[in-house]
Formats: structure tokens, C-alpha cells, sequence
């Protein structure tokens, strides 16, 4: 690894970044293709989905882009199981073809939660491109109708994705994703390390 100190705080990198270049072409390209002749929204879901989005949109023809935050996580390593909506979409989404851009879909709620109030605010048709999908982490059956890649059921930071550390929303400029080393969260979260990380393959 270079000399990075953040390079460091990583036990493996999953998918780096010529991979993940790839892959946003990949979806980008079949984004064009499935939306050709319409104007979709794309809504990044902040803040994670920001750099995945910015790479996958670029192989888009006309779009307009918006942007959401939901919160499910707390900054912890598992999944609080409570959504809500933090930064709500500025415009009238009513009729409309929405683009979901996620960094990551896990147990399924912060999905299931969007949805909804897409749904309910008569968006025309709505899908989901993620960078990543956890399929063993759901919880609420969610589809994800177009993926970078399928990641382990493992802890994943970079690229978007964050591990807060002392309240700092850390390793989102990551080139890359990768696992992070146990003793960078193992301190803080004794009695969690168990049930929410499970080793990788
Ligand atoms: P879900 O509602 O699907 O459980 O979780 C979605 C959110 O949880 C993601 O947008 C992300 O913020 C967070 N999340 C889930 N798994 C991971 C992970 O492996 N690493 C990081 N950094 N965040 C995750
Ligand atoms: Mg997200
Ligand atoms: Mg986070």
C-alpha cells in the first residue's frame, strides 16, 4: 500500500479504484440505455452515495439530479432499525422517473423508507443503482435493480462510505473500498464486534 496514513487503518481492499471506475461505467451505461428518452431525477442519498453518483451519472444523458439524507445508522456500526428523514428532496417528484443512488443497501429499511415517500408523492417509477449491495444484511425484502457489486456481509468504509471516529465522519475520501482493521473500531465497540462483522471470505 502507498504512504497514505488512512491506507493504514485498512486490513483489505475489496474493490479498488479501476473496479470501481469500471463498474460506474458499467451502470452508467445501462442507465442510458434504460432511460433513453426520458428525463429522470437521480437523488443521491447523502452523504455516501455522493462520489458513486457523481461517477455513474456522467455516462447519463439528460438528467436532473437532487439529493436526500436519511439516517438509520447513528454513526455505529449496526443498523438502528429507525429511519428518518434528515435533508428532505427539493423538488416536486410527482410523476416522475427517480434514480435511487445509494453507497450501500443493507438490511433494506433506509430503501423501504425512500420508496415510500416517492411513492406517496406519486413519483411515476422508481429504482435503485447502489454501489453496493449487502444481500445478507436484509431485513425487509428490498430489490436493488442495478449494483456495482455484492459485498460480504462485512464492515465497509471508502468511496463514500464513512466509520466515525470521535464524532468525525471518517475514510469517506477513500479511493477505494476496503475492510477496516479491527483495531480501528474494536475499542469502542466491545460486544458489538461479534454480532455486526462478520469475517470475509
Ligand atoms: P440500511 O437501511 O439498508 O440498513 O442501511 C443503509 C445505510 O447503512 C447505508 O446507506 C450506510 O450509511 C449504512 N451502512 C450499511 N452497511 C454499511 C457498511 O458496511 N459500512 C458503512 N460505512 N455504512 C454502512
Ligand atoms: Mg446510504
Ligand atoms: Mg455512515
Amino acid at each position: 500500500m502507498s504512504e497514505w496514513k488512512m491506507d493504514n487503518d485498512i486490513e483489505r481492499v475489496l474493490y479498488s479504484q479501476a473496479e470501481i471506475t469500471e463498474a460506474a461505467e458499467r451502470v452508467g451505461h445501462q442507465l442510458a440505455h434504460d432511460y433513453e428518452g426520458k428525463t429522470p431525477i437521480i437523488l443521491v442519498v447523502l452523504k455516501g452515495a455522493a462520489l458513486w453518483a457523481v461517477d455513474v451519472m456522467r455516462y447519463m444523458e439528460y438528467t436532473e439530479v437532487e439529493f436526500i439524507n436519511v439516517s438509520s445508522y447513528n454513526g455505529g456500526i449496526s443498523s438502528s432499525g429507525e429511519v428518518s428523514l434528515v435533508t428532505d428532496i427539493q423538488s416536486d417528484v410527482q410523476g416522475r422517473d427517480i434514480i435511487i443512488m445509494e453507497d450501500i443497501v443493507d438490511t433494506g429499511r433506509s430503501l423501504k423508507f425512500m420508496k415510500q415517500l416517492l411513492m406517496d408523492r406519486g413519483a411515476k417509477s422508481v429504482k435503485t443503482a447502489s454501489l453496493l449491495d449487502k444481500k445478507e444484511g436484509r431485513v425487509v425484502s428490498e430489490d436493488v435493480e442495478y449494483i456495482g457489486f455484492d459485498v460480504p456481509k462485512a464492515f465497509v468504509v471508502g468511496y463514500g462510505l464513512d466509520y466515525s471516529v470521535d464524532g468525525k465522519e471518517l475514510y469517506r475520501n477513500l479511493p477505494y473500498v476496503g475492510v477496516l482493521k479491527k483495531s480501528v473500531y474494536a475499542q469502542e465497540h466491545v460486544g458489538l464486534v461479534d454480532d455486526a462483522i462478520t469475517p470475509t471470505h
